[in-house]
């Protein structure tokens, strides 16, 4: 298999609704977009803030491989999230809450 994947980039996530409120995107969990900022490759991830923290971990494993390998189809993306996302809950990964920073 041949890979298109990207050198390590900026990633930026969001923990947002925006996308998902209204147009094209209003029934997705999850949003992927690559794009450029200079000459350095990039790329967004938004994932619905309001989904099961097990759903948030397979939806951003689903659009990091939808970044990594854009050649997969659909099918592929969803079978391999399920099952990397699946090893790492098991394994016990889960988010840690970043700690507020006091001004
Ligand atoms: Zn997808």
């Amino acid at each position: 298999m041949s890979t298109t994947l990207v050198n390590p980039y900026n990633i930026i996530l969001f923990n947002s609704k925006i996308p998902f409120i209204r147009g094209k995107y209003k029934n997705c969990i999850g949003l992927m977009e690559p794009f450029k900022d200079g000459e350095v490759e990039c790329i967004a991830i938004w994932v619905h803030p309001e989904i099961s923290e097990k759903n948030k971990l397979n939806t951003t494993t689903h659009e990091s491989i939808h970044a990594a390998y854009p050649e997969l189809t659909e099918q592929q993306v969803i079978d391999g999230a399920d099952l990397i996302a699946e090893v790492l809950w098991k394994s016990g990964y889960r988010k840690v809450k970043s700690k507020k920073v006091k001004k």
